[in-house]
């Protein structure tokens, strides 16, 4: 006898991995839709009239993300002016093709599609950076300009916010991550469904609780057309090794991904843990926890042929070249020992307008949407 499905009359095709509930095809689609719904409407991510940037890379996490939201838009009337932004890190083979990729999603969802590409905002493509430094740390450059490259993009659109296809999976990887790391600032921003109220665009995650095993799902019954090869680049390490870790947690403790983020969402932090201090970076006066914002200490090093400069936290070219920084300052600023705010030479690629990156980690999984390295 076949099963029947727990919300209609018809025949069950599939068990919900969220749930373990039998469900026919089309009440899985109304139940992981409506699940969204709900994630929206409790954590109030949106309001009417908002522009809404969807990043969008062509892999399965961001499909699903520009579908339901469009069909979300239409249902539950959340006045939304939707657009599709993706990045071009100018991979060849990998990028390029999932471009594509996006370009059709463009046509088969009607929503408008903006591109930004690294060469043009960088002067770098990832393929030039990765021959200039190597395989090792690639993601970490990769990572900040992302993150910089959305913003800016989504800035130039007059967006509100953005929104990512962050799942719940790989929210429960970057608490791990962060944990094993002992990074506390980040283990406490990492479960927040809105990060960078703080800055100029906020980002939600409305898959915060949404299974990637129902992603999958969802794309495949749904015959979506996306793209699923990895990133050539891709190293898979950290990451790798705490998504192996979760998954063999699953198997004793099915509910394990939704009880990592409870407990991430739970944690405090005790009042004397020194936390850094949001300010704007001095070159390009786009918000930084340090004097210099990372994106600009990694292009200056690209450029001046010392990528080691962008990485690490205290690491010895950088305070060598903060020490020079401060010598130009001091020339640059008519010797009254202040800062200019922004060189405007378009070195740290902000054109002078102020609109430079965060010191955000590329591996840090959080928000720097489309890859999750
Ligand atoms: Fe960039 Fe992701 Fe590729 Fe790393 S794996 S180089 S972060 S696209
Ligand atoms: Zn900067």
């Amino acid at each position: 006898m076949p099963r029947k499905c727990g919300g209609c009359d018809k025949n069950a095709i599939l068990k919900r991995p969220k749930t373990g509930d039998a469900l026919c095809k089309e009440c899985f689609f109304w139940a992981f839709e409506e699940e969204i719904h709900h994630t929206i409407e409790s954590a109030k991510l949106f309001s009417p009239g908002e522009t809404v940037a969807i990043g969008a890379s062509g892999g399965k996490d961001s499909t699903v993300l520009a579908h339901t939201m469009k069909i979300l838009n239409e249902r539950h009337g959340y006045g939304l002016n939707l657009i599709l932004l993706s990045v071009d890190e100018g991979i060849t083979g990998y990028r390029d093709d999932s471009l594509e990729t996006v370009k059709r999603n463009q046509q088969q969802y009607d929503l408008p599609l903006t591109i930004v590409s690294y060469e043009e905002l960088y002067g770098w493509t990832m393929d030039a950076i990765v021959k200039q430094i190597g395989l090792k740390n690639n993601c970490t450059f990769c990572g900040v300009f992302r993150r910089q490259a959305l913003d800016r993009g989504a800035m130039k659109l007059g967006a509100n916010k953005i929104v990512t296809g962050h799942n719940a999976d790989d929210i429960a990887e970057t608490v791990i991550m962060n944990v094993l790391r002992g990074d506390i600032a980040r283990l406490q921003r990492c479960t927040a469904i809105t990060t960078g109220t703080e800055g100029y665009l906020p980002r939600c995650k409305p898959f915060k609780y949404t299974y990637e095993k129902e992603i999958v799902m969802y794309a495949y019954f749904k015959k979506l057309d996306y793209f699923s090869t990895e990133c050539i680049y891709s190293p898979n390490a950290y990451r790798g090794f705490a998504r192996a870790y979760i998954k063999d947690l699953e198997k004793i403790r099915p509910s394990s991904i939704i009880d990592i983020i409870h407990s991430g969402e739970s944690l405090s932090v005790k009042k004397d843990v020194r936390m850094p201090t949001q300010t704007v970076c001095t070159r390009c006066n786009f918000i930084s926890s340090n004097d210099v914002c990372k994106a600009c200490v990694m292009l200056e090093g690209l450029n001046k042929g010392r990528p080691r400069l962008g990485i690490g936290k205290l690491h010895k070219e950088r305070r060598k070249w903060e020490e020079e920084l401060e010598e130009q300052s001091k020339i640059l600023s008519n010797g009254d020992g202040t800062t200019p705010l922004c060189c405007g030479g378009g070195k740290c690629g902000a054109d002078g307008g102020g609109e430079c990156g965060t010191d955000e980690g590329g591996e840090c999984g959080t928000d720097s949407g489309g890859c999750k390295n």
